[in-house]
């Protein structure tokens, strides 16, 4: 099996996505796997009316490690013009629209988090903090957005007063049975 053929399968990509070459560099310990978008009819990410390609824009996403090697994913992302939004990036499907790390290693990243402090996680995944941040945001951001309303079958409404004078604060709490 070649190495593009390896990694195609590893990341499981479908077309039109594909990995046309698998780079390692040994001095920075780093595998760089580059893929790219067969032609097809595009489609404004946030419209999903059909576009016109623009050009396209490099892009590098860290993934998993391959062994002891970095894994940075290269791809050329085609970007697409709409008459309503614009020039506009098209989704790719391993990652979400502003990481710099695929939903493979956030995942990694986040168990990571939940067994160790922020700092040790940093240091045993090799991210900064302010990147262990962003990943944090949007593991909430989703967890938010899968999130369904529902009705609570007993509120309690309580006032107190705070501090001196006539200060109050509602407080609306979820009653347990
Ligand atoms: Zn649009």
């Amino acid at each position: 099996m070649q190495d593009t053929q390896l990694y195609q399968q590893i990341l499981g990509l479908e077309h039109p996505w594909r990995v046309t070459g698998v780079v390692m560099k040994r001095e920075s310990r780093t595998i760089e796997v580059a893929v790219e978008c067969a032609g097809q009819v595009w489609a404004c990410p946030e419209c999903r009316q059909r576009a016109h390609l623009h050009d396209y824009e490099t892009r590098r996403w860290r993934h998993l490690d391959s062994c002891q090697f970095k894994t940075i994913l290269v791809a050329e992302v085609p970007r697409v013009k709409c008459e309503e939004h614009g020039t506009v990036t098209v989704k790719v499907p391993w990652a979400e629209k502003h990481s710099r790390f695929t939903a493979y290693f956030e995942r990694l990243a986040i168990d990571v988090m939940l067994e160790c402090s922020i700092s040790a996680a940093c240091e045993l995944l090799g991210i900064s903090w302010a990147e262990a941040d962003g990943i944090k945001q949007r593991a909430v951001r989703r967890g938010q957005a899968r999130k369904q309303a529902t009705a609570m079958p007993r509120l309690c409404v309580d006032e107190k007063s705070f501090g001196r004078g006539h200060d109050y604060m509602t407080i609306v709490t979820r009653a347990t049975d």
